[in-house]
Protein backbone atom coordinates (compact mmCIF):
# COMPACT_ATOMS: atom_id res chain seq x y z
CA UNK A 1 0.00 0.00 0.00
CA UNK A 2 1.41 3.15 -0.80
CA UNK A 3 0.00 5.37 1.26
CA UNK A 4 -3.33 6.70 -0.43
CA UNK A 5 -6.54 6.24 0.06
CA UNK A 6 -8.73 2.89 -0.52
CA UNK A 7 -11.98 3.30 -2.07
CA UNK A 8 -15.04 1.39 -2.56
CA UNK A 9 -16.07 0.48 -5.85
CA UNK A 10 -19.17 -1.54 -4.80
CA UNK A 11 -19.74 -4.68 -3.22
CA UNK A 12 -17.75 -7.77 -3.32
CA UNK A 13 -18.78 -11.61 -4.27
CA UNK A 14 -19.41 -13.94 -1.33
CA UNK A 15 -16.23 -16.40 -3.28
CA UNK A 16 -13.73 -13.03 -3.32
CA UNK A 17 -14.97 -12.04 0.37
CA UNK A 18 -13.94 -15.58 1.45
CA UNK A 19 -10.81 -15.31 -0.14
CA UNK A 20 -9.66 -12.07 0.94
CA UNK A 21 -10.56 -13.04 4.50
CA UNK A 22 -8.09 -15.72 4.27
CA UNK A 23 -5.33 -13.78 2.67
CA UNK A 24 -6.21 -11.05 5.90
CA UNK A 25 -5.99 -14.22 8.36
CA UNK A 26 -2.17 -15.21 7.13
CA UNK A 27 -1.15 -11.74 6.86
CA UNK A 28 -1.96 -11.09 10.35
CA UNK A 29 -0.31 -14.41 11.04
CA UNK A 30 2.79 -14.32 9.39
CA UNK A 31 5.77 -13.44 11.30
CA UNK A 32 6.82 -10.17 9.90
CA UNK A 33 7.27 -7.02 11.59
CA UNK A 34 3.81 -4.79 12.74
CA UNK A 35 4.69 -1.91 10.05
CA UNK A 36 4.79 -4.82 7.00
CA UNK A 37 1.64 -6.44 8.07
CA UNK A 38 0.23 -3.56 7.77
CA UNK A 39 1.49 -2.86 4.78
CA UNK A 40 0.56 -5.96 3.11
CA UNK A 41 -3.14 -5.93 4.43
CA UNK A 42 -3.46 -2.26 3.23
CA UNK A 43 -2.38 -2.81 -0.05
CA UNK A 44 -4.41 -6.19 -0.01
CA UNK A 45 -7.56 -4.34 0.98
CA UNK A 46 -6.71 -1.41 -1.69
CA UNK A 47 -6.71 -4.19 -4.42
CA UNK A 48 -9.65 -5.55 -3.49
CA UNK A 49 -11.50 -2.27 -3.77
CA UNK A 50 -12.61 -3.17 0.51
CA UNK A 51 -12.87 0.71 2.28
CA UNK A 52 -11.56 1.14 5.64
CA UNK A 53 -14.12 1.38 7.43
CA UNK A 54 -14.92 -1.70 6.26
CA UNK A 55 -12.06 -3.98 7.28
CA UNK A 56 -13.94 -4.88 9.96
CA UNK A 57 -16.13 -7.32 8.35
CA UNK A 58 -12.75 -9.12 7.72
CA UNK A 59 -10.67 -9.15 10.52
CA UNK A 60 -10.69 -8.38 13.76
CA UNK A 61 -11.57 -4.72 15.59
CA UNK A 62 -8.39 -4.50 16.88
CA UNK A 63 -6.45 -4.88 13.71
CA UNK A 64 -8.72 -2.90 11.58
CA UNK A 65 -8.01 -0.38 14.16
CA UNK A 66 -4.21 -0.59 13.65
CA UNK A 67 -4.52 -0.45 9.78
CA UNK A 68 -6.34 2.31 9.66
CA UNK A 69 -3.78 4.28 11.87
CA UNK A 70 -0.96 2.60 9.53
CA UNK A 71 -2.36 4.58 7.20
CA UNK A 72 -3.76 7.99 8.81
CA UNK A 73 0.22 8.10 10.22
CA UNK A 74 1.55 7.57 6.94
CA UNK A 75 -0.49 9.93 5.06
CA UNK A 76 0.09 12.55 7.92
CA UNK A 77 3.39 11.82 8.80
CA UNK A 78 2.28 11.26 12.54
CA UNK A 79 3.48 9.02 15.29
CA UNK A 80 0.14 7.68 16.31
CA UNK A 81 1.65 5.09 19.04
CA UNK A 82 -0.11 6.97 22.29
CA UNK A 83 -3.40 6.44 20.18
CA UNK A 84 -2.72 2.99 19.37
CA UNK A 85 -1.50 2.43 22.99
CA UNK A 86 -4.54 1.27 24.61
CA UNK A 87 -5.34 -2.28 25.86
CA UNK A 88 -8.79 -1.54 25.52
CA UNK A 89 -11.42 -4.19 23.59
CA UNK A 90 -11.97 -3.06 20.71
CA UNK A 91 -14.79 -5.32 19.55
CA UNK A 92 -17.00 -2.71 22.26
CA UNK A 93 -17.12 -0.42 20.53
CA UNK A 94 -18.13 -1.72 16.49
CA UNK A 95 -21.01 -0.78 15.26
CA UNK A 96 -22.10 1.25 18.47
CA UNK A 97 -19.82 4.23 19.77
CA UNK A 98 -17.47 4.76 17.29
CA UNK A 99 -16.50 4.47 13.12
CA UNK A 100 -13.08 4.26 11.27
CA UNK A 101 -11.67 3.77 14.57
CA UNK A 102 -8.12 4.29 15.21
CA UNK A 103 -7.37 4.08 18.99
CA UNK A 104 -8.68 5.51 22.05
CA UNK A 105 -7.92 9.29 23.34
CA UNK A 106 -6.93 9.19 26.56
CA UNK A 107 -7.74 12.05 29.28
CA UNK A 108 -6.54 12.29 32.76
CA UNK A 109 -9.30 11.06 35.39
CA UNK A 110 -9.02 12.57 39.11
CA UNK A 111 -11.56 12.13 41.49
CA UNK A 112 -13.43 15.01 43.80
CA UNK A 113 -14.48 13.89 47.13
CA UNK A 114 -16.16 12.33 49.24
CA UNK A 115 -18.92 15.10 48.81
CA UNK A 116 -22.20 13.59 51.17
CA UNK A 117 -25.29 13.86 48.93
CA UNK A 118 -28.65 13.52 51.05
CA UNK A 119 -30.73 12.72 47.88
CA UNK A 120 -34.19 10.83 46.79
CA UNK A 121 -31.43 8.53 44.48
CA UNK A 122 -28.24 9.20 45.99
CA UNK A 123 -27.52 8.79 49.69
CA UNK A 124 -24.43 8.88 51.46
CA UNK A 125 -20.46 9.73 50.46
CA UNK A 126 -19.35 9.72 47.17
CA UNK A 127 -16.08 10.21 45.60
CA UNK A 128 -17.18 11.68 42.04
CA UNK A 129 -15.08 10.84 38.82
CA UNK A 130 -13.84 13.66 36.46
CA UNK A 131 -12.16 13.26 33.23
CA UNK A 132 -10.77 17.04 32.48
CA UNK A 133 -7.53 18.73 30.92
CA UNK A 134 -8.25 22.07 33.12
CA UNK A 135 -5.37 22.15 35.65
CA UNK A 136 -7.20 23.25 39.09
CA UNK A 137 -11.03 21.99 38.37
CA UNK A 138 -10.82 18.68 40.23
CA UNK A 139 -8.89 20.34 43.51
CA UNK A 140 -11.42 23.42 43.12
CA UNK A 141 -14.45 21.01 43.35
CA UNK A 142 -13.03 19.12 46.34
CA UNK A 143 -12.79 21.77 48.34
CA UNK A 144 -15.90 22.62 47.62
CA UNK A 145 -17.41 19.46 48.54
CA UNK A 146 -15.23 19.47 51.50
CA UNK A 147 -17.64 22.65 52.68
CA UNK A 148 -20.89 20.97 51.87
CA UNK A 149 -19.76 18.02 53.77
CA UNK A 150 -19.13 19.51 56.72
CA UNK A 151 -22.20 21.52 56.18
CA UNK A 152 -24.13 18.37 56.26
CA UNK A 153 -24.56 17.38 52.85
CA UNK A 154 -26.06 18.68 49.65
CA UNK A 155 -30.19 17.75 49.70
CA UNK A 156 -30.82 17.09 46.18
CA UNK A 157 -34.29 16.30 44.76
CA UNK A 158 -35.70 15.36 41.39
CA UNK A 159 -38.67 17.35 40.14
CA UNK A 160 -39.10 16.20 36.27
CA UNK A 161 -37.80 13.48 34.66
CA UNK A 162 -38.57 12.90 30.84
CA UNK A 163 -36.30 12.73 27.56
CA UNK A 164 -37.99 14.33 24.55
CA UNK A 165 -38.71 14.42 20.87
CA UNK A 166 -40.24 16.96 18.85
CA UNK A 167 -41.46 15.49 15.74
CA UNK A 168 -42.82 18.34 12.86
CA UNK A 169 -46.08 17.65 10.64
CA UNK A 170 -46.92 20.52 8.08
CA UNK A 171 -50.15 20.73 6.40
CA UNK A 172 -51.97 22.55 3.31
CA UNK A 173 -53.85 24.97 5.47
CA UNK A 174 -53.92 26.18 8.83
CA UNK A 175 -57.61 25.29 8.60
CA UNK A 176 -56.45 21.60 9.76
CA UNK A 177 -55.19 22.40 12.62
CA UNK A 178 -57.70 22.70 15.15
CA UNK A 179 -59.15 18.90 14.10
CA UNK A 180 -55.44 17.69 14.02
CA UNK A 181 -54.93 18.94 17.87
CA UNK A 182 -57.94 17.47 19.15
CA UNK A 183 -57.21 14.47 17.30
CA UNK A 184 -54.22 14.44 18.89
CA UNK A 185 -55.65 14.75 22.38
CA UNK A 186 -58.44 11.94 21.76
CA UNK A 187 -56.23 9.42 20.36
CA UNK A 188 -53.34 9.79 23.28
CA UNK A 189 -53.91 6.03 24.06
CA UNK A 190 -53.15 4.48 20.64
CA UNK A 191 -50.02 7.01 19.93
CA UNK A 192 -48.89 5.80 23.48
CA UNK A 193 -49.28 1.83 22.57
CA UNK A 194 -47.62 2.48 19.08
CA UNK A 195 -44.51 4.30 20.41
CA UNK A 196 -44.23 1.76 23.37
CA UNK A 197 -44.68 -1.39 20.69
CA UNK A 198 -40.81 -0.22 19.82
CA UNK A 199 -39.62 -0.54 23.50
CA UNK A 200 -39.71 -2.33 26.82
CA UNK A 201 -38.40 0.43 29.22
CA UNK A 202 -39.54 3.70 27.55
CA UNK A 203 -42.97 5.10 28.58
CA UNK A 204 -44.75 7.70 27.02
CA UNK A 205 -45.82 10.65 29.72
CA UNK A 206 -46.98 13.45 27.29
CA UNK A 207 -47.64 14.94 24.23
CA UNK A 208 -47.24 18.68 23.94
CA UNK A 209 -48.30 20.74 20.61
CA UNK A 210 -47.06 23.92 19.46
CA UNK A 211 -48.25 25.88 16.51
CA UNK A 212 -46.33 27.82 13.96
CA UNK A 213 -48.02 28.86 10.60
CA UNK A 214 -49.52 25.07 9.30
CA UNK A 215 -47.11 23.32 10.87
CA UNK A 216 -47.12 21.32 14.37
CA UNK A 217 -44.61 19.99 16.78
CA UNK A 218 -45.64 17.62 18.98
CA UNK A 219 -43.25 17.25 21.73
CA UNK A 220 -43.19 13.91 23.15
CA UNK A 221 -41.58 13.14 26.47
CA UNK A 222 -40.78 9.73 27.50
CA UNK A 223 -39.49 7.62 30.78
CA UNK A 224 -36.45 6.06 29.49
CA UNK A 225 -35.57 3.98 32.89
CA UNK A 226 -31.54 3.92 33.45
CA UNK A 227 -30.83 4.92 29.31
CA UNK A 228 -30.35 8.20 28.21
CA UNK A 229 -33.31 7.44 26.10
CA UNK A 230 -32.50 9.69 22.84
CA UNK A 231 -32.18 6.33 20.38
CA UNK A 232 -34.52 5.40 22.11
CA UNK A 233 -37.27 7.88 21.78
CA UNK A 234 -36.24 8.71 18.45
CA UNK A 235 -37.12 4.83 17.40
CA UNK A 236 -40.95 5.23 19.45
CA UNK A 237 -41.36 8.30 17.98
CA UNK A 238 -41.28 6.91 14.29
CA UNK A 239 -43.62 4.28 15.18
CA UNK A 240 -46.38 6.98 16.76
CA UNK A 241 -45.34 9.18 13.94
CA UNK A 242 -46.14 6.83 11.47
CA UNK A 243 -49.64 6.08 13.50
CA UNK A 244 -50.19 9.56 13.45
CA UNK A 245 -49.64 9.86 9.53
CA UNK A 246 -51.56 6.66 8.64
CA UNK A 247 -54.82 8.06 10.47
CA UNK A 248 -54.93 11.77 10.06
CA UNK A 249 -54.49 12.09 6.85
CA UNK A 250 -53.75 15.18 6.13
CA UNK A 251 -50.57 15.52 8.05
CA UNK A 252 -47.74 15.32 6.81
CA UNK A 253 -44.39 14.47 9.27
CA UNK A 254 -42.02 16.33 7.54
CA UNK A 255 -38.73 15.37 10.03
CA UNK A 256 -38.61 13.23 13.42
CA UNK A 257 -36.84 16.25 14.95
CA UNK A 258 -38.01 19.60 14.44
CA UNK A 259 -35.93 21.10 17.06
CA UNK A 260 -38.20 21.20 19.61
CA UNK A 261 -36.78 18.21 21.17
CA UNK A 262 -34.01 20.30 21.82
CA UNK A 263 -30.88 18.07 21.62
CA UNK A 264 -27.13 19.64 21.71
CA UNK A 265 -28.54 22.92 21.13
CA UNK A 266 -28.91 26.27 23.42
CA UNK A 267 -32.78 26.85 23.66
CA UNK A 268 -35.60 28.43 25.84
CA UNK A 269 -37.70 25.00 25.89
CA UNK A 270 -35.57 22.92 27.87
CA UNK A 271 -35.36 25.56 30.54
CA UNK A 272 -38.80 25.70 30.88
CA UNK A 273 -39.99 22.67 30.25
CA UNK A 274 -37.38 20.21 31.35
CA UNK A 275 -35.23 17.61 29.71
CA UNK A 276 -34.05 14.49 30.47
CA UNK A 277 -33.80 14.93 34.77
CA UNK A 278 -34.69 18.31 36.42
CA UNK A 279 -32.92 18.20 39.54
CA UNK A 280 -31.96 20.70 42.50
CA UNK A 281 -29.40 20.35 44.79
CA UNK A 282 -29.01 22.52 48.05
CA UNK A 283 -26.78 23.56 50.59
CA UNK A 284 -26.93 25.29 53.85
CA UNK A 285 -23.28 26.69 55.12
CA UNK A 286 -22.69 28.04 58.41
CA UNK A 287 -20.28 31.40 58.74
CA UNK A 288 -17.45 29.45 60.49
CA UNK A 289 -17.27 26.65 57.82
CA UNK A 290 -17.37 29.44 54.86
CA UNK A 291 -14.53 31.35 56.39
CA UNK A 292 -12.36 28.40 57.43
CA UNK A 293 -12.63 26.09 54.73
CA UNK A 294 -13.38 28.35 52.00
CA UNK A 295 -11.58 31.26 53.15
CA UNK A 296 -14.90 33.85 52.51
CA UNK A 297 -17.48 35.05 54.04
CA UNK A 298 -21.22 34.15 53.84
CA UNK A 299 -22.71 37.64 53.06
CA UNK A 300 -19.51 38.09 50.69
CA UNK A 301 -20.09 35.12 48.54
CA UNK A 302 -24.25 35.93 48.35
CA UNK A 303 -22.92 39.65 47.14
CA UNK A 304 -21.25 37.78 44.52
CA UNK A 305 -23.43 35.89 43.79
CA UNK A 306 -25.88 38.48 42.87
CA UNK A 307 -23.58 40.99 41.25
CA UNK A 308 -22.05 37.94 38.91
CA UNK A 309 -24.24 34.91 38.15
CA UNK A 310 -27.62 37.03 38.37
CA UNK A 311 -26.53 40.65 37.24
CA UNK A 312 -24.02 40.11 34.76
CA UNK A 313 -25.25 37.21 33.25
CA UNK A 314 -28.84 38.44 32.76
CA UNK A 315 -26.63 42.15 30.96
CA UNK A 316 -24.66 39.94 29.19
CA UNK A 317 -27.84 38.68 27.74
CA UNK A 318 -27.50 34.82 28.97
CA UNK A 319 -30.13 33.01 30.18
CA UNK A 320 -27.87 30.82 31.99
CA UNK A 321 -27.32 32.00 35.68
CA UNK A 322 -24.10 30.09 36.78
CA UNK A 323 -19.96 30.24 36.87
CA UNK A 324 -19.26 27.21 35.21
CA UNK A 325 -21.74 24.57 35.60
CA UNK A 326 -20.06 22.82 32.37
CA UNK A 327 -16.71 22.60 33.69
CA UNK A 328 -18.55 20.11 36.32
CA UNK A 329 -20.68 18.47 33.85
CA UNK A 330 -18.25 18.16 31.17
CA UNK A 331 -15.81 16.46 33.08
CA UNK A 332 -18.35 13.98 34.48
CA UNK A 333 -19.68 12.93 31.75
CA UNK A 334 -16.29 12.47 30.14
CA UNK A 335 -15.77 10.36 32.94
CA UNK A 336 -18.91 8.18 32.67
CA UNK A 337 -19.37 7.33 29.00
CA UNK A 338 -22.19 10.17 28.41
CA UNK A 339 -23.19 11.76 24.87
CA UNK A 340 -20.90 14.68 25.10
CA UNK A 341 -22.68 17.27 23.05
CA UNK A 342 -25.74 16.99 25.13
CA UNK A 343 -23.11 19.25 27.66
CA UNK A 344 -24.79 21.85 25.84
CA UNK A 345 -28.44 21.49 27.64
CA UNK A 346 -27.11 19.50 30.37
CA UNK A 347 -25.12 22.47 32.27
CA UNK A 348 -28.31 24.57 32.13
CA UNK A 349 -28.18 26.13 35.38
CA UNK A 350 -29.64 28.82 37.75
CA UNK A 351 -27.26 29.54 40.87
CA UNK A 352 -29.15 30.83 43.75
CA UNK A 353 -28.05 32.35 46.89
CA UNK A 354 -29.96 33.36 49.63
CA UNK A 355 -28.53 34.66 53.31
CA UNK A 356 -31.26 33.50 56.59
CA UNK A 357 -29.72 34.35 59.95
CA UNK A 358 -26.05 34.52 58.30
CA UNK A 359 -26.25 31.27 56.90
CA UNK A 360 -25.35 30.90 53.29
CA UNK A 361 -28.06 29.01 51.40
CA UNK A 362 -26.82 28.07 48.00
CA UNK A 363 -28.83 25.87 45.19
CA UNK A 364 -28.31 25.07 41.77
CA UNK A 365 -31.60 24.28 39.75
CA UNK A 366 -30.41 22.21 36.64
CA UNK A 367 -33.81 21.84 34.34
CA UNK A 368 -31.86 19.00 31.96
CA UNK A 369 -29.52 17.13 32.47
CA UNK A 370 -29.58 14.31 30.13
CA UNK A 371 -27.42 11.05 31.44
CA UNK A 372 -27.82 7.04 31.15
CA UNK A 373 -26.20 4.52 33.65
CA UNK A 374 -27.04 1.76 30.45
CA UNK A 375 -26.92 2.60 26.89
CA UNK A 376 -24.18 4.82 24.85
CA UNK A 377 -21.00 5.28 25.82
CA UNK A 378 -21.91 4.07 29.53
CA UNK A 379 -21.01 0.26 28.91
CA UNK A 380 -17.11 0.97 27.71
CA UNK A 381 -14.76 -0.66 29.95
CA UNK A 382 -13.66 2.43 31.84
CA UNK A 383 -16.73 4.71 31.13
CA UNK A 384 -18.05 1.53 32.93
CA UNK A 385 -15.74 1.27 35.97
CA UNK A 386 -16.55 4.94 36.72
CA UNK A 387 -19.93 4.34 37.25
CA UNK A 388 -19.12 2.11 39.17
CA UNK A 389 -17.05 4.28 41.29
CA UNK A 390 -20.60 5.86 41.78
CA UNK A 391 -22.63 2.87 42.45
CA UNK A 392 -24.42 3.60 38.94
CA UNK A 393 -23.05 1.50 36.56
CA UNK A 394 -25.66 -0.28 34.35
CA UNK A 395 -29.75 -0.73 35.38
CA UNK A 396 -30.82 0.11 39.10
CA UNK A 397 -32.84 -1.80 41.62
CA UNK A 398 -35.61 0.31 40.66
CA UNK A 399 -36.52 1.61 37.19
CA UNK A 400 -34.53 4.63 36.27
CA UNK A 401 -32.85 4.64 39.56
CA UNK A 402 -28.96 4.60 38.84
CA UNK A 403 -29.60 7.40 36.61
CA UNK A 404 -31.73 9.51 38.69
CA UNK A 405 -28.47 9.11 41.34
CA UNK A 406 -26.23 9.92 38.95
CA UNK A 407 -27.88 13.03 37.93
CA UNK A 408 -28.22 14.03 41.58
CA UNK A 409 -24.98 13.45 42.00
CA UNK A 410 -23.91 15.91 38.67
CA UNK A 411 -26.23 18.44 40.55
CA UNK A 412 -24.05 17.88 43.57
CA UNK A 413 -21.06 18.21 41.93
CA UNK A 414 -21.92 21.50 40.07
CA UNK A 415 -23.11 22.47 43.43
CA UNK A 416 -19.60 21.91 44.69
CA UNK A 417 -18.00 23.63 41.81
CA UNK A 418 -20.22 26.97 41.94
CA UNK A 419 -20.25 27.22 45.50
CA UNK A 420 -16.22 27.24 45.27
CA UNK A 421 -15.58 29.67 42.35
CA UNK A 422 -17.59 32.26 44.33
CA UNK A 423 -15.27 31.73 46.91
CA UNK A 424 -12.23 31.72 44.82
CA UNK A 425 -13.18 35.11 43.02
CA UNK A 426 -14.52 36.58 46.56
CA UNK A 427 -11.04 36.02 48.03
CA UNK A 428 -9.20 37.03 44.63
CA UNK A 429 -7.32 33.38 44.44
CA UNK A 430 -8.78 32.43 41.04
CA UNK A 431 -5.93 33.33 39.03
CA UNK A 432 -3.57 31.89 41.60
CA UNK A 433 -4.94 28.57 41.78
CA UNK A 434 -4.90 28.76 38.11
CA UNK A 435 -1.38 30.08 37.72
CA UNK A 436 -0.14 27.38 40.44
CA UNK A 437 -2.22 24.15 39.33
CA UNK A 438 -3.40 25.02 35.61
CA UNK A 439 -0.50 26.31 33.36
CA UNK A 440 1.72 24.34 31.44
CA UNK A 441 5.53 25.07 32.54
CA UNK A 442 6.79 23.41 30.03
P1 LIG B 1 -29.10 2.85 23.39
O1 LIG B 1 -27.75 2.29 23.66
O2 LIG B 1 -29.47 3.12 21.98
O3 LIG B 1 -30.26 1.90 23.91
C1 LIG B 1 -30.38 1.55 25.22
C2 LIG B 1 -31.34 0.38 25.31
O4 LIG B 1 -31.02 -0.38 26.46
C3 LIG B 1 -32.78 0.80 25.55
O5 LIG B 1 -33.45 1.14 24.38
C4 LIG B 1 -33.36 -0.43 26.23
O6 LIG B 1 -33.97 -1.34 25.31
C5 LIG B 1 -32.15 -1.14 26.80
N1 LIG B 1 -32.17 -1.22 28.28
C6 LIG B 1 -31.69 -2.27 28.98
N2 LIG B 1 -31.82 -2.05 30.30
C7 LIG B 1 -32.39 -0.84 30.43
C8 LIG B 1 -32.78 -0.06 31.56
N3 LIG B 1 -32.60 -0.48 32.81
N4 LIG B 1 -33.35 1.14 31.34
C9 LIG B 1 -33.54 1.59 30.09
N5 LIG B 1 -33.21 0.90 28.98
C10 LIG B 1 -32.62 -0.31 29.15
O7 LIG B 1 -29.21 4.13 24.31
P2 LIG B 1 -30.22 5.34 24.33
O8 LIG B 1 -30.13 5.82 25.73
O9 LIG B 1 -31.55 5.05 23.75
O10 LIG B 1 -29.53 6.40 23.40
C11 LIG B 1 -28.27 6.90 23.75
C12 LIG B 1 -27.43 6.97 22.51
O11 LIG B 1 -28.10 7.80 21.57
C13 LIG B 1 -26.09 7.60 22.75
O12 LIG B 1 -25.09 6.82 22.11
C14 LIG B 1 -26.19 8.93 22.05
O13 LIG B 1 -24.96 9.39 21.62
C15 LIG B 1 -27.15 8.64 20.94
N6 LIG B 1 -27.90 9.76 20.38
C16 LIG B 1 -28.87 9.45 19.47
C17 LIG B 1 -29.63 10.43 18.92
C18 LIG B 1 -30.71 10.09 17.94
O14 LIG B 1 -31.32 11.01 17.41
N7 LIG B 1 -30.99 8.83 17.71
C19 LIG B 1 -29.45 11.78 19.32
C20 LIG B 1 -28.50 12.06 20.28
C21 LIG B 1 -27.74 11.03 20.81
P3 LIG B 1 -35.56 -1.31 25.01
O15 LIG B 1 -35.84 0.00 24.38
O16 LIG B 1 -35.73 -2.44 24.06
O17 LIG B 1 -36.29 -1.49 26.27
Amino acid sequence: MAGGNIKNHGKNSPDLESKVNQVFARILKSEKNQNEKMEELLSTASENNIPIHKLESYIDPKSAAAARRHLIGKITGTDLRSIGSSNLDYSLISNRNAENVIGYMQMPLGVAGPILINGEHAKGEFYVPMATTEGALIASVNRGMKAITSSGGAKTIVIKNAMTRAPVFEFDSIAYIPGFLAWIRENHEEIKRAAEATTSHGKLIDVMPFVTGANVWLRFSFDTGDAMGMNMVTIASEAACEYIESNFKKARLVSISGNMCSDKKNSSINLLFGRGKSVIAEAILEEEITRETLKATTEGIHNLNIKKNLMGSTRAGSNNLNGHAANMVAAVFAATGQDIAQVVESSNCFTITELKARKLHISVTMPSIEVGTVGGGSGLPTQKEALSILGASGSGKTKGSNSLKLAEIIASTVLAGELNLLAAQFSRELGRAHNRLGRSKG
